[in-house]
């Protein structure tokens, strides 16, 4: 598979081509075209696998689907991870390929300044990179809403529950609206990430790195 199989139009291929990847990895090959079908899915993949632009490419094809659809205030997709070092290599990443239509990612992660990420989400941006707690703190404090979510990535969800961030990740699936894409990234998948996905996805289809 090469890039041109996924059809992504002139300004995002020449985005991708500006960060000299010669070919798609498995993740990517196999996850693009189901997360552009609109499908929930399921990944299964590790750092290093190329799954962060698995779903972002997607992500940005949803989000100018939407935008003329759905005017608004607050985020269109929202990406909830464990780590503040992860939500700022995501981010970076969506600032990198998201200049292909101007559009805007925030981060906000536990330990960073309450009043400068709730400026940041106020002055408004299409993508959140989040860690569930603190999103759910700006949610509370009214410095965004997640009306508008329509697209949804857990990543690392297995680090999350790790982490004790079981509770936070089913709260936030719940205040987002259900007719939205889900998509769970997990480097494995034991019981309680099946269960989980069970609960937050619709029909998902999964992918094995
Ligand atoms: P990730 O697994 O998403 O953390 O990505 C690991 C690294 O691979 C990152 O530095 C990406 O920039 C890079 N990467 C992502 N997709 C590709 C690709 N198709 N070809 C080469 N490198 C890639």
């Amino acid at each position: 598979t090469s890039f041109a199989h996924f059809t992504f139009d002139e300004q995002l291929m020449h985005q991708i081509r500006k960060s000299e990847y010669t070919q798609p990895t498995p993740i990517q090959c196999q996850g693009v075209p189901i997360a552009l079908s609109g499908r929930d899915m399921i990944g299964i993949a590790k750092t290093g696998s190329g799954k962060t632009a698995a779903f972002i490419w997607p992500m940005l094809v949803h989000i100018m689907d939407q935008k003329e659809l759905e005017a608004g205030e607050g985020p269109i997709a929202i990406i909830v991870c464990p780590t503040r070092e992860l939500c700022q290599q995501i981010h970076a990443e969506c600032k990198r390929f998201g200049k292909a239509y101007s559009l805007r990612s925030v981060a906000v992660y536990g330990g960073g300044s309450m009043w400068e990420q709730a400026k940041a989400l106020q002055e408004g941006a299409e993508i959140v990179v989040c860690t569930p707690g603190r999103l759910i703190d700006h949610v509370k404090k009214k410095a965004t809403s997640l009306q508008r979510v329509s697209y949804m990535v857990f990543d690392e969800a297995d680090r999350m529950f790790d982490m004790g961030f079981e509770y936070q990740v089913r709260s936030l699936a719940s205040h987002v609206r259900p007719d939205r894409q889900t998509l769970l990234f997990s480097a494995t998948f034991r019981k309680k990430i099946e269960r989980l996905a069970r609960d937050i996805l619709v029909d998902p289809i999964r992918v094995v790195q």
